[in-house]
């Protein structure tokens, strides 16, 4: 059996009678399709996929109590707090789900739990940075990297949650210093995304770039991109006295979940062994369940200490942060 790919517009009428669960997708089809259709094979419950590019949140709430969908998926702890704070979800009380996730990983209150989790990291040229060299984020302000940073804009969620965290710790002035020096060490205008940093790098444009750690699974799997891919290392910084910032993709239940009892049983099952192994294998994120294997490139890049900020937390200081990037006009 596989996962029914439908367009959000008939979803509802393509519902059967037989209790399926209907998911919102903000993640690509490649990426969750393998998950659905293992869940399908072990439970007979068949799963039904609306990938939602643009408006989400806009399109729940306007669906309100009559919306076919159970659970949405997203990535990045900023989206998931907007479909919390939009009204539009509703708290899941499970043990498994709570005893598997780590409590920095999911909300307090249950809205919403991460799957995976990714770090943001340095991206460091193999032959113009040492080993060693990239210690932490507060040291990109050293002027040792001047013109040598490249980044995608700073108001991008993945900077946004950074620049949080970055205050969580900190302080609102020192993270404002911080964004400035940042500022004066890069090498040229944020634009792009996590990717094309990389790309820079290769070029020999700038030296270290800040992106997501999964990106590297995905340029190497890419005939033009694994070039730029040998050309870095993943280097873990991390913040003084703590870790590695890290993000999550997830999901959250909706009010409206016409399938509950289907949708709780999908929830349950995206975090056992076997789905958080494909998600692991898949898209070269770290497993949000402790114990299972790492794929084999994610574990070649050796251990790190996450950070142990609760990402309620960063979801909390992401207005302020935004403010504060705007402020210095980052990406000007
Ligand atoms: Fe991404």
């Amino acid at each position: 059996m596989t996962a029914r790919i439908l367009l959000a517009s008939t979803l509802l009428a393509a519902t059967p009678a037989l209790a399926d669960v209907n998911v919102y997708s903000h993640r690509q089809p490649e990426l969750v399709e393998p998950l659905f259709n293992a869940f399908t094979a072990q439970t007979g419950i068949a799963v039904n996929v609306a990938f939602v590019d643009k408006g989400l949140v806009e399109r729940l709430v306007a669906e309100g109590s009559r919306s076919p969908a159970d659970l949405v998926m997203t990535v990045d702890i900023a989206r998931l707090n907007q479909v919390v704070e939009a009204g539009v979800t509703q708290a899941v009380e499970d043990a498994a789900l709570l005893a598997t996730i780590p409590p920095a990983f999911r909300d307090p209150n249950n809205q919403w739990f991460g799957l995976t989790t990714r770090a943001r990291i340095v991206y460091a040229s193999k032959e113009r940075v040492a080993d060693g060299e990239v210690t932490t984020y507060e040291d990109l302000t050293d002027p040792k990297w001047q013109g040598r940073i490249c980044t995608r804009s700073f108001t991008s969620d993945y900077n946004v949650a950074l620049t949080a965290a970055y205050l969580a710790h900190h302080g609102e002035e020192a993270t404002r210093a911080w964004l400035e020096g940042v500022k004066a060490n890069l090498a040229k205008k944020p634009e792009g995304n996590d990717r094309s940093q990389v790309k820079s790098i290769w070029a020999g444009e700038c030296d270290i770039s800040l992106g997501n750690t999964y990106y590297m699974g995905q340029m190497m799997a890419d005939p033009e991109q694994i070039e730029w891919a040998n050309s870095v290392r993943i280097t873990f910084p991390t913040f003084e006295g703590d870790g590695t910032h890290m993000n999550i993709s997830g999901v959250a239940m909706t009010k409206a979940a016409p399938n509950k009892a289907e949708a709780l049983k999908l929830l349950e099952f995206l975090v056992s062994p076997e789905a958080q192994e494909i998600y692991a294998e898949t898209n070269h994120e770290f497993p949000v369940r402790e114990g299972v294997k790492r794929s084999d490139l994610v574990a070649s890049w050796g251990e790190f200490a996450p950070d142990s900020l609760g990402l309620v937390d960063v979801a909390a200081l992401r207005p302020a942060a935004l403010k504060l990037i705007e402020e210095v006009n980052f990406d000007g």
